[in-house]
């Protein structure tokens, strides 16, 4: 069995008035995450942790935030073609790992709706996704809270024919 790991990283700003998703969960704050997107850093980590596993560039070259098809979407959307994009190519999703990193709001009460929520996007077993959460201990952009970051590694397998 050849395994291949990959690594993800992503940052959003933050902006009040705005809906904070993460992991496919629309988490309740005062401030969301601003993006092309719908924002999800953790989803965005994930996508890129899994393209890198398989060298099959990032997010950005498979959904531009430059095009009309991808403004507002539903990183979950992008996740589950990532998923069929690397299975195509002939790929199992191992497991993935990642920790997000936020000074406020507390997302461990969200933590467990956002693996489930993803392992059914991803089509894996719930012990194949791991989400931890820190904060920044209130240093630098994060700290300040203006923004949130995520990063995430994954392993794939590559199936022998
Ligand atoms: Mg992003």
């Amino acid at each position: 069995m050849n395994y291949r790991i990959g690594f993800g990283f992503d940052t959003h700003r933050l902006e009040e008035w705005k809906e904070l998703w993460l992991g496919g969960v629309l988490v309740p704050h005062s401030k969301g995450a601003v993006g092309h997107s719908d924002a999800d850093v953790l989803i965005h980590a994930i996508c890129d942790a899994l393209l890198g596993a398989a060298a099959l560039g990032d997010i950005g070259t498979h959904f531009p935030d430059t095009s009309d098809e991808f403004k507002g979407i539903d990183s979950k959307i992008l996740l589950q073609r990532t998923c069929a994009l690397i299975r195509g190519k002939g790929y199992t999703i191992g497991n993935i790992d990642t920790t997000v990193v936020l000074q406020a709001p507390k997302i461990t009460p969200y933590v467990s709706e956002m693996v489930i929520t993803l392992r059914d996007v991803m089509g894996i077993s719930q012990n194949q996704l791991s989400v931890k959460a820190k904060t920044s201990e209130k240093l630098g952009f994060i700290g300040r809270e203006e923004g949130l970051s995520a990063y995430a590694v994954a392993i794939i397998l590559e199936s022998e024919i």
